[in-house]
């Protein structure tokens, strides 16, 4: 929770901002105890960075960690690109996940993508499972989307109303466990 910056869509924009503009990333409080003392406490590396095709890897991506005064636990701050806790980003689900609810198959899907088919369906089952939840939060921010009336409906209606990134990022803001 509070972990995703909002508005950081690319890697390249993530390493323009952690230079030109680290305060973003501070938290405004500690997610352990809440108190809104936190120290910058250097980065760590991630592999984030699986562009296909793409000549020179940014890897190692540099995440911002934090150290409270409080309760003496450090947090970490993931731009919006990237997605916690997986391997691939928001963007690829994305695209996988539209077309499993345009009726592709797992198949299709896989072969389309070049991801296991495995992969697929644990993102498809992640969906399915979080839908009510998810879709409590976003409707509530976002009153439109309170017309779909199944859950392809409200993904197809969501994703057409803002990547899927973003939508993970107000979840997170709004205190849903993303992923
Ligand atoms: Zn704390």
């Amino acid at each position: 929770m509070h972990r995703i910056v909002p508005a950081i869509t690319s890697l390249h924009q993530h390493l323009d901002s952690l230079v030109r503009e680290p305060a973003v990333y501070r938290p405004a409080a500690c997610p352990h105890c809440g108190l809104g003392r936190l120290w910058g406490h250097g980065c760590y590396g991630r592999k984030a960075d699986r562009r296909p095709g793409a000549s020179v890897s940014l890897n190692p991506i540099p995440i911002p960690r934090f150290f409270c005064q409080g309760c003496r636990q450090t947090c970490s701050r993931l731009p919006e690109c990237i997605a916690p806790r997986r391997w691939y980003d928001w963007a690829l689900q994305q695209v996988v996940l539209l077309l499993l609810l345009g009726g592709g198959s797992l198949h299709q899907c896989s072969v389309l993508s070049g991801l296991d088919r495995r992969t697929i369906r644990r993102w498809w089952t992640w969906l399915c499972g979080r839908t009510d939840a998810f879709g409590m939060f976003l409707r509530a921010r976002f009153p439109e989307l309170g017309r779909a009336v199944d859950l392809r409906g409200f993904w197809q209606g969501c994703l057409q109303a803002m990547p899927l990134s973003q939508a993970m990022a107000w979840l997170d803001r709004d205190g849903a466990a993303v992923p």
